[in-house]
């Protein structure tokens, strides 16, 4: 079968489809590492976000207790400095000299200490000297202006601490006289007890420092994104990137961590974790870290917060996975786009070599289009060669197997022209014997003769079936044979066969029996008689042919709309593997049968093709030794004509004629010429009979004849030429051509043909109806033919009808004349005048008087021939049109 030419559609090649499975696995193994990766690097990132935060939040609380231990170690060396002893001992201008310039040159030095005072037990903690730095001016606090601290928390806690202890306040903002002092100031205060060289406390010295610059430390740590919040236990911003958040309590304002975040310092600590999440009011998430900052011997808990936008931190991990993405996909185009010329290209070469294969059938199997690539040395370049060595093989294989063929079917064709040529030459030979067996049986032969004339029509009738199988045959292969369909009774052509061969059962001593349903012998159907007689008789002589004792049953029944004909035998069967066989033409299961039997393997062939023709089915069942049975169903197709049948043909006798007529014969065989010799034997016949064209022609110038006979074939040569010259050239008179071919051969030349072999009563109907046309009517039949729109089948039920009532009207008039009832002479009359006038029968018409009494004995035999000639007419056409 050869390919489109576009070859297989991209979709459907397993090129194409191999490339997609691999660019999908391709796309498949990029996507997953780019995922790994994006996971991977977010991880990575992430962890990396932690450790800044935990190291940013490490510096923060290092810084601030660097802070504490560098306050309390200055407080320490104050409060321990003997300045301050001598002072608190004995006040002299000299001490206390001595104790302004330490406190003076300690704010000097410490630029985040912006006071340092003394405050003494008494007076409800009195300030005894104050400096204060204000844009890094030193001042002493006036006397007048010392204020008494001793309701200050600080100054109630830092009374209480120990020797060597120091104290340190939570931090706020700076105040003044319970204000906050401006500009707001975040303040941590340290404090630490003065004792008297007693060990007696004395009072306390406080330093308060300024955070700002802490504050700036912590500003100068939140870097990448990481912010730095500080909140008391009480959730109040003590330090946040925007201090306008923060002190909310003296700034009197709602800004807190919980405020923010909705939740407070101690709902965040994480607890497994290092770090958490945390989500912002505005949605925002964060990634942080909680410090506890304890000082003052852990009386006081401050809380660094560091943390993250979570955003921020997958910031770049969603870089990475959106540049990942972005490479997979051009990544895939490139692949797809490559994997498509490479499908294209690969599917090509791979079409390229299916196209010459699947094209290798066409007439040009070499052309261009599918020239194979014999050169490449890929697995394309193999199979290319390989295939072209295949085709070379096959090409070869395929020239002996056609020569082959060509000799057999030479031989087959040979053989059928063989057999079509000896069954033509059989026929005239042939037909001789039969009718000269025929004419010796009419002889009235004596006792001894009659046996013996018998077996000879048998062995001819035996040697005319073969030879109409084989023609039957060699018709059936060119599709030659047709079925004639015409109401028949089955039960009367089932009789007919049983009859005819119960004979040469009871010779070989079988019971042949007949077995018919009560349906075949009521009805009738539509069928071909001649072919179904051929089929059943094939079937009964095989099996009296294949069986030696016994029984033959020939059972005919309907079941299902079908007829069907069982032929069963106890004969000596046939092995199943030639059960198949056996239908085919030639085939015999033991070929030694032919010899012996004169068998040649065709009757069951054409049997087979018979019934398929009727669309019918042929089945078969046998056991070897035991018998076969061959059932033939054929489909039913009732008729709806009653059973009453026509009356015999050979029943009818033929008209006498009163004038001689002169006819030549043309025949060169002897036998075929003494036959019709036999047959014309008549007085009212004379006959010359020739055996060459150039004799025919002399005698025909000489004489005046009524009628030519002749075969078609004189000394190996077809005559056709010349019998239509005759006709045209020398004389008009009627031309019977009597041959062996085959009917359309003869209808060329004339209207008047009869087929060898034929029968005695053909050859003379027709003679009878060519010369009886100058003595009697030749009824007008056109009309009536007209009417049934020349169809054949009908013509043929019209015309035995005519016969069967026409053979009536001779009984009729027979009786009517010798018993002279004008009864029954008007009924004929009034029957007959209608077939008068529709077939324009006028001397017929005249012939008959009105009056039985009136007619002569020389009037009643006119009319009897001239019915007699009417019946030979139709029976004459009837074999003429039924030969179509
Ligand atoms: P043939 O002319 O040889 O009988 P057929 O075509 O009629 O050819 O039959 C083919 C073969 O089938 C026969 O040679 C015979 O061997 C076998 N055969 C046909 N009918 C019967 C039967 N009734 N019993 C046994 N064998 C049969």
């Amino acid at each position: 079968m050869p390919m489109d030419n576009d070859g297989v559609k991209f979709w459907n090649s397993i090129v194409s489809r191999f490339g997609l499975f691999f660019i999908g696995l391709i796309v498949f193994v990029i996507l997953v590492s780019g995922y790994l990766v994006y996971t991977e690097s977010s991880s990575v990132i992430s962890e990396y976000s932690k450790e800044s935060i935990k190291h940013t939040s490490s510096l923060a609380s290092q810084s601030f207790y660097a802070l504490l231990d560098e306050v309390a170690n200055d407080i320490a060396v104050i409060a321990e400095n003997p300045v301050l002893e001598n002072f608190v001992e004995s006040p002299t201008p000299n001490n206390t000299q001595n104790l302004y310039n330490l406190f003076s040159v300690t704010l000097k030095n410490k630029p985040a200490y912006f006071q340092i005072r003394l405050i003494g037990l008494e007076d409800n903690g009195k300030e005894i000297v104050r400096f204060d730095k204000v844009n890094n001016e030193i001042t002493q606090m006036p006397e007048d202006k010392l204020q008494s601290k001793g309701d200050k928390s600080y100054f109630k806690e830092a009374v209480n601490i120990k020797h060597g202890e120091f104290y340190f306040s939570a931090i706020d903002l700076n105040e003044e006289y319970g204000v906050v002092s401006m500009p707001p100031t975040p303040t941590l205060r340290a404090a630490s007890s003065v004792f008297n060289g007693a060990g007696a406390m004395m009072g306390i010295v406080i330093i308060n420092v300024d955070l700002s610059g802490f504050y700036q430390n912590l500003n100068q740590l939140m870097q990448s994104n990481i912010k730095l919040l500080i909140v008391d236990p009480n959730d109040q911003y003590l330090f946040a990137t925007d201090m306008a958040k923060c002190f909310g309590k003296q700034m009197v304002n709602k800004e807190s961590l919980r405020n923010d975040f909705n939740k407070g310092i101690s709902d965040i600590i994480p607890i497994k974790n290092e770090f958490d999440q945390l989500t912002d009011r505005s949605g925002l998430k964060y990634l942080y870290h909680v410090e506890p900052l304890s000082y003052f011997q852990g009386n006081r808990k401050i809380f660094l917060v560091s943390l993250i936008e979570e955003s921020l931190v997958l910031q770049s991990a969603y870089m990475v996975r959106n540049n990942s993405l972005k490479t997979v996909i051009i990544v895939c185009i490139i692949a797809l786009i490559f994997a498509f010329l490479f499908t294209r290209i690969f599917s090509k070469r791979i079409t390229q070599v299916t196209m010459a294969i699947s094209n290798y059938d066409e007439e040009n199997p070499g052309s261009k289009a599918y020239l194979l690539s014999e050169k490449r040395k890929d697995e394309i370049g193999i199979l290319s060669r390989t295939f072209s060595k295949m085709r070379t093989k096959i090409d070869q294989q395929m020239g002996d197997l056609r020569v082959a063929l060509n000799k057999e079917q030479k031989a087959i064709k040979e053989r059928d022209e063989f057999l079509q040529n000896m069954s033509h030459e059989l026929r005239t030979p042939l037909n001789a014997i039969l009718g000269l067996t025929q004419l010796l049986n009419k002889n009235n032969p004596s006792k001894e003769q009659e046996p013996i004339i018998q077996s000879l029509g048998r062995s001819a009738n035996n040697l005319a079936g073969l030879m109409y199988d084989i023609l039957d045959h060699q018709k059936l292969v060119e599709g030659k044979v047709t079925i004639k369909y015409s109401p028949v009774n089955f039960s009367e052509l089932l009789n007919d066969i049983h009859a005819s061969y119960q004979f040469d059962a009871i010779n070989k001593g079988i019971q042949f029996k007949l077995v018919m349903d009560k349906v075949l012998q009521t009805t009738k159907f539509h069928s071909d008689p001649l072919r179904f007689t051929q089929i059943i008789t094939n079937l009964v002589v095989n099996s009296l042919k294949y069986t030696h004792k016994g029984a033959i049953l020939l059972e005919g029944n309907t079941k299902d709309n079908m007829l069907q004909i069982i032929v069963k035998d106890t004969g000596i069967g046939i092995l199943p593997n030639d059960l198949q066989k056996i239908k085919n033409r030639f085939y015999q299961v033991n070929e030694d049968n032919g010899v012996s039997k004169g068998s040649y393997g065709l009757g069951l062939s054409i049997v087979k093709q018979l019934v398929d023709l009727f669309n019918g089915r042929l089945e078969v069942t046998s056991k070897i030794d035991l018998g076969s049975s061959f059932k033939v169903s054929l489909p039913l197709i009732p008729a709806k004509e009653t059973m009453n049948t026509i009356q015999s043909v050979s029943a009818v006798k033929l008209p006498s004629l009163n004038e001689k007529y002169t006819i030549i014969h043309l025949e060169d065989d002897e036998p075929a010429k003494q036959m019709v010799s036999e047959i014309l034997n008549d007085k009212h016949f004379h006959l010359i009979q020739t055996s060459g064209i150039e004799q025919t022609m002399a005698r025909m110038a000489e004489n005046s004849f009524d009628l030519i006979i002749s075969d078609l074939m004189i000394d190996s040569q077809v005559i056709e030429q010349s019998l239509i010259d005759i006709q045209v050239k020398i004389t008009p008179i009627p031309l019977i051509v009597l041959s062996a071919f085959e009917k359309d051969k003869m209808e060329n030349i004339s209207p008047y043909y009869i087929q060898k072999p034929y029968t005695i009563d053909e050859l003379l109907d027709l003679v009878f109806t060519l010369l009886g046309k100058n003595e009697y009517d030749e009824p007008k039949l056109e009309k009536a033919y007209q009417q049934y729109d020349h169809d054949a089948t009908k013509i043929l039920k019209f015309l035995d009808i005519l016969i069967k009532e026409f053979n009536n009207y001779i009984d009729r008039v027979e009786k009517a004349y010798k018993e002279k009832s004008a009864d029954q002479w008007s009924a004929i009359m009034h029957k007959l005048i209608t077939h008068i006038k529709s077939m324009e029968l006028t001397g017929l018409h005249q012939l008959m008087p009105v009056n039985v009494e009136n007619l002569t004995a020389g009037g009643y035999e006119k009319v009897i021939n001239s019915l007699r000639y009417l019946v030979c007419f139709f029976r004459t056409q009837r074999k003429l049109i039924a030969a179509d």
